[in-house]
């Protein structure tokens, strides 16, 4: 089987590609310019032909992906911007809200092929902020962050403008779905992902360049001079994660499984503080590894508060697809010896 994957490049994108090679499928990776391309050409090129690129340079435009759905048996829409730099909430809503119509609508158009399609999403289209401990759900949206956007336009928050492009652009997409179903032979699962990090095998040629959440990580856990985080900010309940190649592997289920049709997939391993990774990789590395001297201490009391304000009903992941999530152990452990591979 075939799968295109939009936005190839990125982060997410390359474990999603990997782990669909892995599994025995051909891809079709869309990125923006040949130049973009020419790194996973090379990196996927013991997969001889059954790793190919298609170019698609404006994701916005009305049939953008024409061309690149043609013949192939499902799609993983991942290319959407993710970033906290935003001062214009279209400079995120319009590629994560346009990229996803204009995909839903070329797979309508071409795609006559397609069984299924997986839009990546993220918890950030499911949480919204509450007074009390709460356990999110597939039912829940995040309708706060688009009524912040609404309300303030280019003074909202760059993490609302963030939240606000997944829950439209997920939204979008489930519209698309509904307003088609029962005309079409596809059916949608869209995945929601906490933050995610993990060893990265996009092209980055250094730390700064990391992807947001793994930058997070890095400047977290290993380079406190570079945002290093009070001690009353490393011990309170930072946000949930998930290791990048369990991104990768629900990813690969979403698209295969029948019992994942139609579902949201809240793909989280649990809350988290950033306290608990530093003193992981304290576990993982009790003398320190080589290019990191400055590997975090962490605070100077640790806590032994882990109160969880937020965390996530993973049932169809875990029950329904069966999926067991990697430990935050082997994630830091795996991730700072990819750092170091690296002299970071
Ligand atoms: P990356 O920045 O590594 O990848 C983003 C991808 O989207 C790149 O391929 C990028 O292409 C593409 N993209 C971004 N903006 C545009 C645009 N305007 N037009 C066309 N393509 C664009 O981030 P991640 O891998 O972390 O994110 C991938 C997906 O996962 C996103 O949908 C994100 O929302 C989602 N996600 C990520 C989480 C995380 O913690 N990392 C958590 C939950 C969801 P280019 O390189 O050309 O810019």
């Amino acid at each position: 089987a075939k799968v295109l994957v939009s936005g190839a490049n990125g982060y997410v994108a390359m474990w999603v590609v990997r782990t669909l090679l892995e599994k025995g499928y051909s891809v079709r990776g869309t990125v923006r310019s040949p130049a973009k391309g020419a790194y996973l050409t090379n990196y996927f090129r013991s997969y001889g032909d059954k790793f190919e690129l298609a170019i698609v340079d404006d994701i916005t435009k009305d049939g953008a992906f024409d061309e690149a759905v043609k013949g192939v048996d499902a799609v993983e829409h991942t290319a959407s911007p993710f970033h906290f730099k935003a001062t214009d909430p279209e400079e995120l809503i319009v590629p994560a809200v346009n990229g996803t119509r204009s995909m839903l609508r070329s797979i309508l158009k071409n795609g006559e092929s397609v069984k299924r399609v997986v839009v990546t999403s993220s918890v950030a289209s499911i949480l919204e902020a509450r007074s009390s401990p709460t356990v999110f759900t597939d039912k829940d949206w995040n309708q706060a962050s688009i009524d912040e956007v609404e309300k303030h336009g280019k003074n909202a928050t760059s993490a609302a403008i963030y939240r606000a492009s997944k829950t439209l652009a997920e939204k979008a997409a489930w519209e698309i779905y509904n307003a088609n179903k029962g005309k079409i032979q596809w059916d949608l699962v869209t995945v929601c992902p906490p933050f995610v990090f993990g060893p990265a095998i996009h092209e980055v040629d250094k730390a700064a360049a990391l992807n947001t959440s793994a930058a997070d990580w890095y400047n977290t856990v290993v380079n406190e001079d570079n945002g290093w985080k009070s001690d009353a900010v490393l011990t309170k309940q930072a946000s949930a994660w998930v290791d990048v190649r369990d991104v990768g592997s629900v990813h690969e289920l979403a698209l295969s499984k029948d019992a994942a049709s139609e579902k949201r997939i809240i793909g989280s391993a649990g809350p988290f503080t950033w306290q608990a990774f530093i003193e992981a990789a304290h576990k993982v590395k009790p003398n320190g590894i080589a290019n990191h001297p400055k590997l975090a201490k962490g605070a100077a009391n640790p806590p032994t508060s882990t109160q969880v304000n937020v965390d996530y009903d993973t049932t169809t992941v875990t029950k329904d697809l069966g999926f067991t999530f990697m430990t935050m152990e082997q994630s830091t452990k795996d991730t700072l010896e990819d750092f170091e591979k690296r002299g970071w």
